[in-house]
C-alpha cells in the first residue's frame, strides 16, 4: 500500500499552505475585532483563491472548478482549516449537489459559483429538525407552471447575502418527499427573520428566515420530486470529511503554537517543555494529530480509487466525529501550554478554542455521527470499520 502523497498532492499542500499564511492568517485579528473585513480586503482574498487555484477544488473543470481528488481536496481543507475565525470558508466550495442540475442551472448557478462570481447557500435545518432532518416541514406545492414554498429555516449561514439559496422542502407536506429548490436573492416572501450573534465571528451571518408564499418556476427545481435526501448524500460525506480535514488543520497549527511557546517558556528555572506533565500533553496531542490525519488520507485514498458509496459514507461519520472530538481536545490542551495566555484573544489559539467547538456539532453531531456508525454495524458489523482490504 502507498499512501505517500504524489508531486501533484505536494503542489497543492504548497498552494494550499501559502495562501492561508499570505492571505488569511494576517486577517484573523481585524476580523475578531471588527466582526468583518473592509471590501478591499475581501476582493484580496478572492483574487488570492483564484491566483492559487483554490476555487471550487470539488467541481470539474468543466463547470470552472479546479478538479481535485478527494485526497486534495482534503489537503486543501487542512491547510485552510488553520486560520481562526472561519476564514477558510473564504475558500469557495459550492455544494456538490449542483452538479445534478439541468444545463441551465449549471449554467446560471454552478459555473459562476466555481468562478466565486455568486454564493449558494444550504438552508436546511429549521427550528423542529436540526439532528431529524426528517422533521423538515417547509412545504412545496405546485401552482401552475410554479412551486410555492411555505415554511421557516434557521441556522442558514450566508442566506442573507448569498444570491442564491438551496432550501429543503418537503412536496405537498408530505415528509417521503423531500425536494430541493433554488431561491434566488431578493425573491419574494424570502425574508431574514433574525441575525443572532454567535460565539465565532467570522464576517457572515447564520440568519433565521421566513419563507411566507414564495412563488418560483417549476424549472427552479434541483433534480427530481423526492430526491432531495439523495442529492445531499455525497454533500454529506465531502462535507464531514472537510470538516475533519480543518479540524486537523486546527489541532496542528495549536499544537505547533503550543510547543513554540512551551520551549520558550521559563518556570521554576526552566522551559516548561520540560516538564513531564507538559511533554505528556504534547505526546497525546501528536498521536491524536496522527490518528486523525491516517484515518482522512486513508479513506480519502480509497474514495479516489471507487469506494462503494455507502462504505464512504459509513466512514465519513467515523472520521467526522473521531477528529472533530480529538481536535477539540487538542486545542483545548494547546490553549492549557499558554496558561492565561491562551485566554488571549490575540492569541490564534485562544481563537481555535472558539473555533473548533463548531466542528462538533454541524453536519451531523458527534452523536449523530455514532447514531450512524451504530446502525452500520448493526447491518453490516464491524466490516466499514474494521476491515481492511
Ligand atoms: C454556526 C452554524 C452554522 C450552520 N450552518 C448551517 C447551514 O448553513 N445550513 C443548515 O441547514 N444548517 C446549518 N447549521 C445547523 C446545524 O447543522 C445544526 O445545528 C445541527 O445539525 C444540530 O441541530 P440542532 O442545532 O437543531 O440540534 P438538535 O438536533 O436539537 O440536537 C441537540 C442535542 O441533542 C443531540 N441529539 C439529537 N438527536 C439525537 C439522537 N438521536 N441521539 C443522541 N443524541 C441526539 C444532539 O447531538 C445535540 O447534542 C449550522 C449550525 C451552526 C451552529
Amino acid at each position: 500500500m502507498d499512501m505517500a502523497f504524489t508531486r501533484e498532492d505536494l503542489d497543492v499542500r504548497e498552494r494550499a499552505r501559502s495562501f492561508a499564511r499570505q492571505h488569511l492568517w494576517p486577517h484573523e485579528i481585524t476580523l475578531d475585532e471588527n466582526g468583518s473585513l473592509d471590501e478591499a480586503t475581501e476582493a484580496g482574498i478572492r483574487q488570492g483563491v483564484l491566483d492559487y487555484r483554490l476555487n471550487a477544488i470539488n467541481h470539474d473543470p468543466e463547470h470552472g472548478g479546479q478538479g481535485m481528488t478527494i485526497v486534495q481536496q482534503c489537503i486543501v481543507n487542512e491547510e485552510v482549516g488553520s486560520a481562526t475565525n472561519g476564514l477558510w470558508g473564504r475558500v469557495w466550495q459550492p455544494p456538490i449537489c449542483l452538479k445534478q442540475g439541468t444545463p441551465e442551472q449549471i449554467a446560471a448557478y454552478l459555473v459562476p459559483a466555481c468562478r466565486g462570481d455568486i454564493t449558494v447557500s444550504f438552508c436546511v435545518t429549521e427550528p423542529g429538525a436540526g439532528s431529524d432532518a426528517g422533521g423538515i416541514r417547509t412545504s412545496a406545492s405546485l401552482d401552475g407552471n410554479h412551486y410555492v414554498i411555505n415554511g421557516e429555516k434557521c441556522f442558514a449561514s450566508h442566506s442573507d447575502s448569498a444570491e442564491a439559496n438551496l432550501v429543503t422542502t418537503i412536496m405537498d407536506g408530505d415528509p417521503a418527499r423531500p425536494t430541493l429548490f433554488l431561491v434566488d436573492k431578493g425573491t419574494r416572501g424570502f425574508d431574514m427573520r433574525r441575525m443572532p450573534r454567535f460565539s465565532q465571528r467570522s464576517g457572515h451571518e447564520h440568519p433565521e428566515v421566513d419563507l411566507v408564499d414564495v412563488r418560483i418556476p417549476a424549472t427552479q427545481m434541483l433534480g427530481d420530486v423526492g430526491e432531495g435526501f439523495e442529492l445531499t448524500k455525497d454533500w454529506f460525506v465531502e462535507a464531514r470529511l472537510a470538516i475533519a480535514a480543518r479540524s486537523i488543520g486546527m489541532a496542528i497549527r495549536a499544537s505547533e503554537l503550543a510547543l513554540e511557546w512551551a520551549r520558550e517558556r521559563q518556570q521554576f528555572g526552566r522551559a516548561i517543555i520540560e516538564f513531564q506533565g507538559i511533554g505528556f500533553m504534547f505526546a497525546e496531542m501528536a498521536t491524536e494529530i496522527m490518528a486523525g490525519k491516517s484515518m482522512i488520507y486513508r479513506t480519502a485514498q480509497e474514495i479516489d480509487s471507487g469506494l462503494d458509496r455507502r462504505t464512504a459514507h459509513a466512514k465519513a461519520s467515523a472520521i467526522k466525529y473521531y477528529c472533530s472530538e480529538a481536535a477539540f481536545r487538542v486545542v483545548d490542551r494547546a490553549a492549557q501550554v499558554f496558561g492565561g495566555r491562551g485566554m488571549m484573544c490575540e492569541n490564534p489559539v485562544e481563537r481555535l478554542t472558539r473555533d473548533v467547538r463548531l466542528e462538533r456539532i454541524w453536519e451531523g453531531t458527534s452523536e449523530i455521527q455514532k447514531v450512524i456508525m451504530a446502525g452500520q454495524i448493526m447491518k453490516r458489523g464491524l466490516d466499514p470499520y474494521a476491515g481492511w482490504t
